[in-house]
C-alpha cells in the first residue's frame, strides 16, 4: 500500500500502544485507525509495543510519566489535558489519564485532518491525499471545566462515542436515563459500555423511592410516612425524616442499593422529581426547612457512600425545594471535600440574556446562586460546584417560541460559561433531553460542547468552521437565513412579525435541492421543514395573545401531529424521538389562559 502519512519524508506505518494497560488505549488506537482509513484510505496495523520510529504511539502519562518531558508541562487550570507531539520520527498521542488519550486522538484528527464530530452518525471526514507532519510538531489541548456531563437518554453507543469525541468526561445515567420510567437503575453491561470509553458514571439522580420505608410498613408504622392534608400517607417520594427510625431505614436501603448498583463514580443523591413544598408536614419536620432536612440526609448518606465506595464523589443538588440553602445545618461531611454541589436552579431564568444581567426571572435565579455560594463559603466547603442548565428551553415561562424552535442563544451560553469559569464553578451539565439534535442543524449542540471545553472561542469562529463543512456550497445563504430566522423568532410575536418570517420563503426556495448530493439535499429539506414549524409556533402564540380561540383550536391538531407526521424525515436527526415535552408547551398554555401568558411573556 502507498504511504500517505509522513514525518517530513519519513513514513508512518503502524499504531502502537503499551501492552497490558487500560482497554481505553486500545480503543484510542482503534479510533485512530478508523479515521485515518476514512480520511486517507490507509489501513495501519495496531500492535502492542514501545515507541519507535515510524509509528503513532498512544499512551498516558499516568502509566508513563516520562512522556510528560515531551510537552514540558500541561497548561495551567486545564482538565483532562492531552497532546500530540512529533519527536524522533514518532507521533506521540497521550493524555493525563486513559480518557485523555482518546481526546488526544480526536483532537489530533480535528486539528490535522479537519475532521469534525457534529452529532452521532453526523460526522465530517474530508478525504485527503496525504498527511505530512513536521519533526518537532507539538499541540496541547485541555478543557476549562473539570466535570463535563452528558445526560444519557438513549444509551446508544454511537452517542457515547460522539460525546467523547467532543470532550465529555461524565455520563449521567447507566442506561437510557429516565427516572419516571424507572430506567435509572442501570446494569453492569451498560456500565461496562460507558467505562470502556474511560468515562465516569454519574447517577442515579432522582432516587429516593429506592430508600424510603416500604409501603407495607404503613399499617404498623404510619408515623414513618409523611404528614400531609391532615393525615399520614404514603406518597412514594418522601418520609417523616425527623424520625430517627426512618432515617435508619433510609440509610440501610441506601447501603443495599449501593451494593446492588455499584456503578456510580459520582453518586447523585437527588429527591424525586416533584416540587414537594415540604417532605413532611408534622410539627417536628416543620421546624426546619426542606433544605435543612435534605442536608441532614446528605451528610448521613455521604458517610455511608464513603464506607461502601471510598473513591466515589457524593453529589447533592439545589433544585426545587432545595433551591435555597439550609438555614440550621451548618456543617458538611468532611467539609464536602469529596462532594459535588449541583446548582440546578435555572428553571425560571431568562435564557436570552446572560445570567448575571439578572433580567426578568434571572434575578431570582441569581439570588439563589449567590445564597448557595455564600452558604458553601460559610461552611468551608472544599468540594466542587457544577451548574446544571436548561438551555434547551424545554422548561416554562419567559421563553417563547424561539426556545421551542430549538434556536438556542449561543452567545448567552458562552457569556454564562465565562462567568462561571471566572467565578470558580468547575462543572457543567445540562438537561437538553436530546442525544442527537440536527434540526435545524447540529450547530447548537456541537458548538455548545466546544464551549464547555473552550469558552473563549468566539461564536463567529465556530460558525466559520461549521457552516462550510455542513452546508457546503450553500454555507453562506444558510448561515444568513438562520441568523435572520433567529432574529425573527426572537422578535415580539405579531401579525407583521409572522409576515416577516413567512417572507423567508423565497430565500429558502433558492436553496435548491436538485443537483446536490443526497446528504446535502436532506439537510436543506430539514431546514425548510423547520421553517414551517417556526411559523406554526408563532401562529399559535399569536392566537393566544389575541385570545382568538377558534384560531387556537384550528392549530391544535397540526401542532400535536407535527412530530408524528414528520417522523420519517426527522427521526434520524432527532433522538430520542418524538422530543421530550414536544407538545407539553401547548397544553401548558392552554391551562394558563391568555391573561397569565401575556403577563409572563417576554418574547
Ligand atoms: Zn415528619
Amino acid at each position: 500500500m502507498k504511504d500517505r502519512i509522513f514525518i517530513d519524508r519519513f513514513p508512518i506505518r503502524r499504531i502502537v500502544h503499551p501492552p497490558e494497560t487500560s482497554p481505553v488505549f486500545r480503543r484510542a488506537a482503534g479510533e485512530l485507525r478508523v479515521y485515518l482509513e476514512k480520511s486517507l484510505g490507509v489501513s495501519l496495523p495496531v500492535t502492542e509495543g514501545e515507541p519507535a520510529e515510524g509509528v503513532f504511539y498512544i499512551s498516558g502519562i499516568d502509566i508513563e510519566p516520562g512522556l510528560l518531558e515531551i510537552v514540558g508541562a500541561f497548561e495551567k487550570d486545564k482538565y483532562d489535558s492531552s497532546f500530540a507531539a512529533v519527536r524522533g520520527h514518532t507521533v506521540f498521542l497521550a493524555g493525563e489519564n486513559p480518557l485523555s488519550s482518546l481526546y488526544a486522538v480526536y483532537d489530533f484528527l480535528q486539528a490535522c485532518l479537519d475532521i469534525r464530530f457534529f452529532a452521532a452518525r453526523h460526522e465530517y471526514v474530508p478525504e485527503k491525499e496525504e498527511l505530512r507532519l513536521p519533526e518537532g510538531f507539538l499541540r496541547k489541548t485541555g478543557s476549562d471545566f473539570a466535570v463535563r456531563s452528558w445526560v444519557n437518554r438513549t444509551n446508544d453507543p454511537e452517542v457515547i462515542r460522539f460525546a467523547v469525541q467532543n470532550r465529555i468526561n461524565t455520563i449521567l445515567g447507566c442506561g437510557p436515563w429516565n427516572p419516571s420510567l424507572g430506567t435509572d437503575k442501570g446494569s453492569i453491561e451498560n456500565a461496562e459500555m460507558v467505562r470502556s470509553w474511560g468515562l465516569k458514571m454519574r447517577g442515579p439522580g432522582h432516587c429516593w423511592r429506592y430508600f424510603l420505608p416500604d409501603e407495607s410498613l404503613f399499617s404498623v408504622h404510619p408515623e414513618y410516612f409523611p404528614f400531609s392534608g391532615g393525615r399520614r400517607q404514603v406518597n412514594g417520594r418522601t418520609a417523616c425524616f425527623s424520625n430517627p427510625a426512618v432515617r435508619n431505614i433510609f440509610r440501610n436501603n441506601l447501603r443495599k442499593y449501593l451494593r446492588e448498583n455499584p456503578y456510580w463514580d459520582i453518586f447523585a443523591f437527588w429527591a424525586e422529581d416533584i416540587h414537594d413544598l415540604n417532605y413532611c408536614g408534622c410539627p417536628e419536620c416543620s421546624a426546619m426547612t426542606n433544605s435543612d432536612w435534605y442536608m441532614i440526609l446528605v451528610n448521613e448518606a455521604a458517610e455511608f457512600l464513603e464506607e461502601e465506595k471510598p473513591d466515589a464523589v457524593f453529589e447533592l443538588i439545589a433544585y426545587h425545594s432545595t433551591r435555597t440553602p439550609p438555614v440550621r445545618v451548618r456543617k458538611l461531611h468532611r467539609n464536602g471535600r469529596n462532594m459535588l454541589v449541583n446548582l440546578c436552579i435555572g428553571q425560571k431564568r431568562d435564557i436570552f440574556s446572560p445570567l448575571r444581567k439578572r433580567e426578568h426571572g434571572s434575578d431570582e435565579v441569581f439570588r439563589r446562586y449567590e445564597e448557595w455560594r455564600r452558604y458553601l463559603a460559610d461552611v468551608n466547603f472544599e468540594g466542587q460546584i457544577m451548574m446544571m442548565d436548561y438551555y434547551n428551553l424545554c422548561e416554562w415561562p419567559n421563553q417563547g417560541p424561539r426556545g421551542r424552535a430549538l434556536l438556542w442563544p449561543m452567545d448567552v451560553i458562552r457569556e454564562d460559561l465565562l462567568f462561571y469559569r471566572a467565578d470558580g464553578i468547575r462543572g457543567c451539565g445540562a438537561f437538553t433531553g436530546v442525544d442527537c439534535l440536527c434540526w435545524p442543524s447540529p450547530f447548537n449542540i456541537w458548538s455548545w460542547l466546544q464551549l464547555w471545553s473552550r469558552p473563549d472561542t468566539r461564536i463567529e469562529t465556530l460558525k466559520d468552521d461549521f457552516y462550510p463543512k455542513y452546508f457546503g456550497r450553500f454555507s453562506g445563504p444558510v448561515r444568513e437565513y438562520v441568523e435572520k430566522l433567529e432574529n425573527g423568532m426572537h422578535e415580539r410575536t405579531s401579525t407583521e412579525n409572522i409576515e416577516r418570517l413567512k417572507a423567508f420563503d423565497p430565500l429558502l426556495e433558492s436553496l435548491r435541492e436538485t443537483d446536490v448530493d443526497p446528504v446535502l439535499a436532506e439537510r436543506l429539506r430539514l431546514l425548510k421543514l423547520h421553517h414551517r414549524y417556526c411559523v406554526l409556533l408563532k401562529e399559535i402564540f399569536l392566537a393566544y395573545l389575541e385570545n382568538d380561540l377558534p384560531k387556537w383550536e384550528s392549530l391544535e391538531t397540526p401542532f400535536n401531529r407535527f412530530f408524528e407526521e414528520n417522523r420519517e424525515v426527522l427521526q434520524p436527526h432527532f433522538a430520542p424521538y418524538p422530543p421530550l415535552w414536544g407538545t407539553l408547551w401547548y397544553r401548558y398554555f392552554r391551562s394558563r389562559g391568555p391573561e397569565m401568558i401575556r403577563s409572563e411573556m417576554l418574547h
